[in-house]
């Protein structure tokens, strides 16, 4: 394309709410052949409700438990971490970040604090292996599986002492975005942490559009696949920059979430979506394809 024709598609697409970091990933948004989409915060809207909050250990009160939880995960910056924090505001529990000792974030699995004497570590299945967990969370989960809501555990001295749930809705427009994605002959697939289930929900919602769907990813996973499918041929990763900046970093085209995305997204992506309509994307291609005509 011609610098004119490029300059004014970058004005075009800024003005429509979308920022392209140069020329470049402009010639390369017009050829792209595979799109994959984050989960949480990027098809989802990130934004969690409480469904389900319960102890398994019967020496734990419910509060103490809620006390520990919204404590450690008042450190992270997950969007889980807000709704469990904002969950035990609405019990009278105010969470202390200050007796936390020794926080880890484990990316794609959870955290890890230290409260009271105890070890405790809150996120998913996998997280159970690093807590020294044997027992199945399957035996708390199962109803929630069928709902195909996000579980969540709390494991401490290799015992599971807590689970919760949570819900997130698919953004308005997913649906739409991925079938016109689809139309325009680019493959689509979701990359998530989040378990298989919750993962076909969401291909559910969005329409079954989806051409693929890969769960139970930790960030390194992500970026694998992104390598993966860049052999054969352009790729672009959406995400929102929690536990996805490598897989943003690896893609052709990295497109980040402006609003609800991570000070880690928008440096990391070369696309920024300021909206987080994600139908937007489609356009951006079209506007794209369109430009990349105009030779001289
Ligand atoms: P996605 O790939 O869908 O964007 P993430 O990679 O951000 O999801 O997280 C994957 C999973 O790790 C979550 O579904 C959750 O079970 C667990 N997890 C991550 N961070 C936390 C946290 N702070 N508290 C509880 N669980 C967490
Ligand atoms: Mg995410």
């Amino acid at each position: 394309s011609t610098p004119v024709a490029t300059f004014c598609a970058l004005s075009r697409a800024a003005t429509s709410g979308l920022l392209i970091k140069g020329g470049d990933y402009l010639e390369i948004l017009a050829k792209i052949k595979y799109m994959a989409f984050d989960k949480t915060g990027t098809i989802t809207r990130g934004e969690f409700t409480l469904t389900d909050f319960r102890s398994l250990a019967h020496d734990i009160p419910l509060t103490t438990l809620l006390y520990w939880l919204s404590s450690i995960e008042s450190k992270s910056s997950h969007p889980i971490a807000a709704v469990l924090v904002d969950y035990g505001h609405g019990q009278g529990v105010e969470p202390k970040p200050e007796n936390v000792e020794n926080f880890q974030n484990f990316p794609g699995e959870g955290v890890f604090g230290k409260m009271d004497g105890r070890e405790i570590y809150i996120g998913n299945k996998k997280l159970g292996q690093r807590a020294n967990c044997t027992v199945d969370p399957n035996i708390v989960g199962d109803d929630n599986t069928k709902e195909a809501l996000t579980c969540g555990y709390i494991y401490s001295g290799g015992a599971l002492i807590g689970s919760f749930s949570l819900s997130d809705d698919c953004r308005s427009g997913a649906a739409e975005a991925i079938k016109e994605l689809k139309s325009m002959g680019i493959r689509t697939a979701l990359l998530t942490g989040d378990s298989q289930s919750t993962a076909m929900r969401a291909q559910e919602q969005v329409g079954k559009g989806l051409d693929a769907v890969h769960a139970e990813l930790l960030p390194e996973d992500k970026a694998r696949i992104i390598a993966d499918y860049k052999k054969d041929g352009p790729t672009a990763m959406v995400g929102d920059g929690v536990n996805d900046a490598p897989a943003l970093a690896t893609a052709d085209v990295g497109i980040s979430m402006g609003v609800s995305g991570s000070a880690l997204a928008t440096e990391t992506g070369h696309v920024i979506l300021m909206s987080n309509d994600i139908r937007k994307i489609p356009k951006a291609i079209k506007l794209a394809r369109k430009t990349r005509r105009k030779v001289i």
